[in-house]
């Protein structure tokens, strides 16, 4: 195929867009990619609605390839499915919800979970239909509090989804690990760099529950590595809970005056001026610091929670999201003070917290507080402090909580060593989610021994539009877009240098030879200066250009590498040869038999 510039639907531009913070968003929308059409929402044109489609084809084939089966489901879905799995009211403000005509509810589908269900309930009755996988590449709708970066974080998104149904545990796990496989493939095929971390099950409930992050600074997601091969979101990273300490011989609690102290640096300032220790100084380390903040539940509700942790780290909103989901987390308010005037804000201790203590608010505690380790922390009144308030003696929590912080150079949980971190973007999501959806929807068959028997069912999700914006953030540079040569809208860009009719005369013919020979061309006919085009080569980032100037007189292009800036002058027969072989290997690694071998940081 040859696609002409002159003719093409494209405008590319000079300026980086006004909203646009990243590279990914910047360069999209810049290379005519994308174009927004709301916040949150964007059109795509062709050069980008063919990179997504790629994207799409990938998926599709690695799904194929384990056996899975493509359906399509509607985009707008009933309320009731939703409603008898609770997830009508649990997905809160994320969910659109519409009326129609007759004012029935509906939604747009935020992820399909009930409607896989619900389909191979009426069709499946035995076990002699499972194990079976089925997947979607759909569009999804999810009312995100903060779209962000373009398609990164869209309000309408393109997912595939897929769900498996097997009869027993040992299933789940067989089509788990070709639902993995397969991920893998899929990724490395994306030329994304990536890391398979272990996740929270969140909202979903369930258990198993591997994330693949793309390796990105613009990544929302934080996850460790350890030595020893650990490696998780940080959401998921269980802290290695401390021996419990002795407190026979430990001092009783007192409380002392501690004027002017509602911050840890000042308490810790005053504590080791009046009340210094023998031994060494105090820490914020030695601290115990309780904040309060406010659940709103789905069903908009709201109730406080109190969270001890050590006064040293402060609390991750994200890991404390994940744990208290699917409720949200709001600030505590000076009326919110006002209504629970046991708390007295900057000097808030344990001695009020707890459902059965003054203020009737749930406490959690970080899991570093085990019993017999002391504490100075707030006694409740203005300016002043308790010391040696002892855990496990003095006080409890009512449960505990991974909500502090995690820093490079905790201790692992697999004890192997300190925990290093970095940033990524979650590409995809493989999830045994269990029983609960074939529970809540009756998703039963007959097995062997003609008993019925819940369905046991995975759910697997990749960002296909997201995907193109993680490869543009993976694969750029100051230039532009670098596409890898399965995703890129054509194979070579060939920019005709020069407006002499011999040049363009067999430019024109060197197109049509490379179209001949399953080459997809990206043909630069248009009456712009050659600084103009190389500029747009750059933007546009197909992986290879070839560059037909005056040299063709005497039978000579240049190829030129996208990713190095490389060219090499060479015959228009070799030329032919070179690209051939190029766009054959991307072939090969569509049917499987080279691997694209890429880096990835598994
Ligand atoms: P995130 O934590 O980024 O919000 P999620 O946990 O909500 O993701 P899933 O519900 O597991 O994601 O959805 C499966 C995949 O869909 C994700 O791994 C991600 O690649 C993609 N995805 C989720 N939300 C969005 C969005 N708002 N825009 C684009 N892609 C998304
Ligand atoms: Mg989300």
């Amino acid at each position: 195929m040859i696609t002409r510039m002159s003719t093409l639907f494209l405008r590319t531009l000079r300026e980086d867009p006004a909203d646009a913070e990243v590279p990914s968003h910047q360069l999209l929308v810049r290379a005519g990619y994308i174009r927004r059409a709301a916040p949150g929402i964007y059109s795509w044109l062709p050069l980008g609605y063919r990179v997504l489609r790629n994207v799409e084809r990938i998926v599709r084939e690695e799904m194929d390839r384990i056996g899975a089966q493509e359906v399509h489901f509607p985009a707008l879905l009933p309320r009731e499915p939703y409603e008898a799995t609770g997830r009508w009211t649990e997905y809160g403000e994320n969910l659109f919800r519409l009326k129609d005509r007759k004012g029935g509810d509906y939604l747009l589908g935020p992820t399909h979970e009930e409607m896989f269900t619900l389909l191979v309930r009426d069709i499946c009755s035995s076990y002699k239909s499972l194990p079976l996988a089925l997947y979607q590449i759909q569009t999804k709708y999810r009312d995100e509090a903060r779209p962000r970066a373009g398609i990164l974080r869209g309000r309408e998104f393109v997912m595939k989804d897929s769900y498996s149904f097997d009869i027993d545990d040992a299933g789940l796990e067989a089509s788990y690990q070709r639902h993995r496989e397969a991920y893998i493939r899929i990724f490395d095929r994306l030329g994304l760099r990536y890391v398979i971390v272990a996740a929270m099950s969140g909202a979903m409930g369930g258990s198993a529950s591997e994330e693949f992050l793309a390796d990105s600074e613009v990544g929302e997601d934080t996850y460790v590595r350890s030595p020893g091969g650990y490696a998780a979101n940080v959401e998921a990273v269980t802290t290695p809970v401390p021996e419990v300490i002795p407190f026979d011989d430990a001092l009783p609690a007192r409380v002392e005056d501690t004027p002017d102290t509602p911050t840890i640096d000042t308490l810790v300032a005053v504590a080791n001026e009046r009340f210094p220790r023998a031994d060494r100084p105090w820490t914020a380390a030695d601290t115990l610091k309780n904040l309060v903040v406010m659940l709103r539940l789905p069903d908009g509700t709201r109730e406080p929670l109190a969270i001890g942790l050590p006064g040293d780290r402060e609390v991750d909103m994200k890991r404390l999201e994940a744990q208290v989901s699917p409720a949200e987390i709001e600030a505590f308010t000076e009326d919110d003070f006002k209504r629970n005037p046991a708390l007295v804000k900057g000097y808030i201790g344990p001695g009020v917290l707890g459902t059965t203590k003054a203020s009737g608010i749930r406490y959690v505690l970080d899991p570093r507080i085990v019993s017999g380790t002391r504490w100075i922390t707030g006694a409740d009144q203005h300016g002043r402090h308790v010391f040696d308030l002892t855990a496990g003696r003095d006080f409890d929590g009512e449960g505990v909580v991974e909500a502090a912080e995690i820093r490079a150079g905790d201790p692992a949980p697999d004890g192997s060593g300190p925990l290093s971190l970095a940033r990524g973007i979650e590409m995809g999501h493989i999830f045994q989610l269990g029983r609960k959806y074939a529970e809540a929807l009756d998703l039963k068959v007959l097995d062997q021994n003609g008993k019925l028997v819940t369905v046991t069912m995975g759910s697997y999700g990749v960002g296909v539009s997201r995907a193109v914006a993680a490869v543009a953030e993976n694969s750029h540079d100051d230039k532009g877009l670098i596409w890898p040569r399965e995703l890129s809208p054509a194979d070579v860009h060939l920019v005709i240098a020069g407006k002499w009719p011999e040049v363009v005369a067999a430019a024109e013919e060197l197109a049509a030879q490379l179209d001949t020979a399953g080459v997809r061309v990206l043909l630069d006919d248009r009456k712009a200066s050659p600084g103009v085009k190389f500029a747009d080569a750059e933007l546009l980032g197909v992986p290879t250009i070839l560059v037909v100037g005056r040299g063709v007189a005497e039978g000579t292009v240049e190829l030129k590498d996208r990713r190095t800036g490389v060219g090499n002058e060479m015959s228009v027969a070799e030329a032919i040869e070179t690209l051939v072989g190029l766009t054959g290997w991307a072939w090969a690694a569509r049917l499987g038999s080279v691997s694209p071998g890429r880096e990835t940081a598994r």
